[in-house]
């Protein structure tokens, strides 16, 4: 009886860090994925800086964004 609960003990403590494992999976999966759609993704768009080619990025609203590498400006 005793040995009965000790493995549903192991199998629920293995599937809960499992479920807890995939559901982290899901949400970084959901986020890369559907980040333009929620969140702090909303106002997020991505540039391509035209001095150096860098991609980053910057807000969806403005029309002029500073590149993280080389400081430069670039225009929509
Ligand atoms: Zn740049």
């Amino acid at each position: 009886m005793l040995h009965v609960n000790f493995y549903i003990a192991i199998c629920a403590y293995i599937g809960s860090i499992l479920l807890a494992l995939i559901g982290i999976w899901i949400w970084i999966e959901f986020n890369a994925h559907g980040g333009y759609l929620t969140g702090l993704g909303a106002s997020q768009k991505k540039w391509r800086c035209d001095y150096c080619g860098y991609v980053y990025l910057g807000s969806r609203d403005e029309d002029v964004a500073q590149c993280p590498r080389c400081q430069s400006y670039n225009e929509v």
